[in-house]
């Protein structure tokens, strides 16, 4: 019986890179799986290769800082399947490399709006119906830049130092009721995300990723793994935790 049987997951971000891979494992693992996303023909491949292989899924697409589109994706969930168990929130946006002083206050507020006021909203309307249930796993996918300066830039990394504060009081908050929260924090995974930073010559990536324990970059099937040990009850002890995925990064 796969891992995920009778659960429900939504999965944001499930058009592209980790959230596609998290959706094809999480399918594969017998959950109902929702992809979301802003980018329908993503959506439609994603939903297309889960159901290929056999698999339960819907596609939504929703710009997850518009309050509207968030409540039609949860009213959409709900009349479909009658229960959310697993919220993976894993959109986010990473808008090259800016120092403060190259961040001006339209660039500053959208990575605030994508990176965790999405947060915000999706989780507070998910929430009440695992509350409901008194179940729910949450899954927010920070980065090794909400742990260490030098990766993201200031707008990327104090939005995604806000994604690891926004889990654990998630879960002094509401952990006892039901409800596990944890963060994952990759290092450089192989996505169309930081496709042009991989692919400049000059951006020195190279070089790190050459340096790291691992030698290589990471896959977003790895990430992929990890959230459903997250997400199951293999991790049923695991609250609160921020866990790397980085290949040796943050130990070097
Ligand atoms: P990706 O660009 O392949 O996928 C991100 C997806 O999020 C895209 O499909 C995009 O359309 C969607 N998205 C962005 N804004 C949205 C919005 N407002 N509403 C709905 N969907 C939206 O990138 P990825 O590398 O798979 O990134 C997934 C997560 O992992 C992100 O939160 C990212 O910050 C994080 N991360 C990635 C890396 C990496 O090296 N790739 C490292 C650390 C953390």
């Amino acid at each position: 019986m796969g891992k995920l049987k009778n659960k429900v997951a939504i999965i944001t971000g499930a058009a592209s890179g980790i959230g596609k891979a998290q959706a094809l494992l999480f399918a594969k693992e017998e959950a109902k799986v929702v992809v979301v996303d802003l980018n329908l023909d993503g959506i439609q491949d994603t939903v297309s290769e889960i159901k290929a292989k056999g698999g339960q899924a819907i596609g939504v697409q929703a710009n997850l800082t518009n309050d509207d589109d968030i409540s039609n994706l949860v009213e959409k969930v709900i009349s479909e399947y009658g229960e959310i168990s697993i919220l993976l929130n894993t959109a986010g946006l990473f808008d090259q490399y800016k120092s403060l002083l190259n961040t001006d206050e339209s660039l500053w507020n959208k990575m605030l709006d994508v990176n965790i006021t999405s947060l915000y909203k999706i989780t507070s309307k998910v929430l009440p119906h695992m509350l409901e249930k008194k179940f729910g796993v949450i899954v927010n996918i920070a980065s090794g830049a909400g742990l260490i300066a030098g990766g993201g830039g200031i707008g990327y990394t104090s939005t995604k130092h806000a994604v690891i504060g926004f889990t654990k009081q998630l879960n002094f908050d509401y952990g006892t009721q039901g409800i596990r929260a944890n963060a994952i924090a990759p290092g450089l995974i192989e996505t169309p995300m930081v496709k042009a930073v991989i692919d400049d010559p000059n951006s020195g990536v190279m070089d790190a990723v050459s340096k790291l324990p691992a030698g290589r970059y990471g896959q977003p099937g790895e990430v992929a793994d990890l959230s459903l040990f997250l997400a199951s009850d293999d991790s049923r002890y695991i609250y609160g935790a921020v866990v790397p995925i980085d290949g040796g990064l943050l130990s070097t």
